[in-house]
């Protein structure tokens, strides 16, 4: 472990004294570049996604047959985007702004499956994996009918194999539930985070729960070294894979669609800003990628971090990415947004999108749970407190005078613009845990 000199980094990055205070906090990157330009960092193409979206195509068919709440949407793994109008006033009384624009909520907690972001990534990366080795066996050919998948023949191939991965509970739900469908033999390395319910569902499909009581880098490390031992075991990471991003990646041609159906335009003129809650960087990360490869310089990303774990901002803020933990600046990364409880971010992300994401910021557990109960009251919607993260956005944005200046965005431009906050999980949370919530956040 390195170990850093606190001052030294505070004097060269003064936003780190906010962070070490826990205080709220947000920094626009000077260095976002256009996207023709910025989008070689990746490493990954437009010709990626669609191999991707093609992918997930093939498998419809076999998830519509395995999975009943899959059925309705054919086995595309879609979420709904509705307005939030009533929230949005409620916003605005809250924060003391006027939100000119649209302001929408994607809602991923409901997500078919396992109700969470991690039903696009993690899902995709098990799929993948079945295909590859089905293929590779001779068992099966691309232009199949991929509901094949579900015979007893087939389970009994995949239970030959083993499928490892380290999780705060979200991306263990996924990979567990789509890797048991399977057949495989799946092991979910659970940190001291994940909540009790996501280790009984997980058990109840069958899926070997490990758990630990440290954080997610622990997790993932030892299911990690356990997976090493094995051939037959292949380990998804969450902290490098290409493939996650990937799946997450889909969204944007999806988001696309569903803007173009509801006659929203995105343009120079008719701005995007999407507010992502971030862990450890994938999701947020693929679903940017998607998104700017669609919407290009017209789309505007934004990360959003608990106070306790601010790794992606401190990451790209100080440039040092992976290399640096919320921990060696003393940050405890304990929060009640289990989903984004992540110390240290993925290099993989980190790097790849440096240049694509517009801007970082943080709120408190309190602010997610008062936000939890509001969206609740106005709306109707449940979701669990992370994925309440992104819904400080157009707060954050809408003050950032020099962020809009260098953007190029005046009152005209943002009464034209499209909010999107991205809900990312709750979809699945059992009705008394999410009365504790609901009552949590009334009283604050
Ligand atoms: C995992 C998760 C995120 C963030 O995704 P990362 O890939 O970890 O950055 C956000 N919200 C919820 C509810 C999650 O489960």
């Amino acid at each position: 472990m390195t170990t850093f000199n606190v001052n030294e980094l505070v004097e060269k990055y003064p936003l780190i004294a906010d962070l070490l205070a826990l205080k709220d906090s947000a920094w626009f990157n000077p260095a976002i570049a256009p996207f023709e330009e910025a989008k070689n960092d990746v490493g990954l193409t437009e010709v990626d996604i669609k191999d991707a979206a093609d992918r997930l195509k093939r498998f419809a068919p076999y998830l519509a047959t395995v999975f009943e709440d899959a059925a309705k949407s054919k086995g595309i793994i879609e979420s709904e985007i509705v307005d939030i109008n009533n929230m949005k006033k409620a916003l605005e009384d809250l924060y003391g702004i006027n939100i000119k624009g649209r302001l929408m909520l994607k809602k991923d907690s409901h997500l078919p499956i396992s109700g969470s972001i991690k039903a696009r990534g993690g899902i995709y990366e098990v799929l993948h994996h079945a295909e590859d080795l089905a293929l590779e066996a001779g068992l099966f050919k691309k232009d199949d009918d991929y509901s094949k998948l579900a015979s007893p023949e087939f389970k009994e191939f995949f239970s030959r194999y083993k499928i490892a991965v380290g999780s705060t509970g979200n991306l263990g739900l996924s990979i567990g539930i789509m890797s048991a469908k399977l057949g495989f033999n799946v092991s979910v390395h659970m940190s001291a985070d994940a909540r009790e319910w996501k280790k009984q569902k997980l058990r109840a499909h069958g899926v070997n729960v490990v758990e630990y009581q440290n954080d997610y880098s622990v997790a993932v490390a030892q299911g990690r070294e356990e997976a090493k031992k094995d051939p037959t075991c292949f380990f998804i990471d969450d902290e490098n894979s290409k493939t996650l991003f990937l799946g997450y990646s889909v969204a944007g041609q999806r988001l696309k669609a569903q803007l173009d159906n509801m006659g929203i335009v995105v343009d120079k003129e008719h701005p995007l800003f999407v507010y992502l809650p971030c862990g450890v960087g994938g999701g947020p990360g693929g679903v940017a990628f998607g998104v700017k490869n669609e919407f290009k310089d017209n789309a505007h990303c934004f990360f959003a971090e608990p106070t306790h774990s601010p790794c992606m901002y401190l990451g790209v803020y100080t440039g040092l990415h992976e290399k640096i933990s919320v921990q060696d600046l003393g940050i405890d990364n304990i929060t009640a947004a289990d989903g984004l409880a992540v110390g240290r971010a993925s290099g993989f992300v980190g790097h790849a999108m440096a240049r694509l994401v517009d801007g970082y910021y943080t709120l408190s557990d309190d602010e997610m749970y008062k936000l939890l109960y509001m969206l609740s009251e106005e709306e109707g919607v449940k979701l669990e407190p992370s994925a309440l993260a992104g819904m400080k956005g157009p707060m954050y944005i809408l003050k950032a005078e020099e962020y809009l200046k260098r953007m190029g965005m005046d009152d005209t431009t943002l009464a034209n613009a499209t909010h999107i906050v991205w809900a990312t999980g709750g979809g699945m949370v059992p009705e008394a845990e999410m009365l504790k919530y609901l009552d949590k956040g009334s009283k604050l």
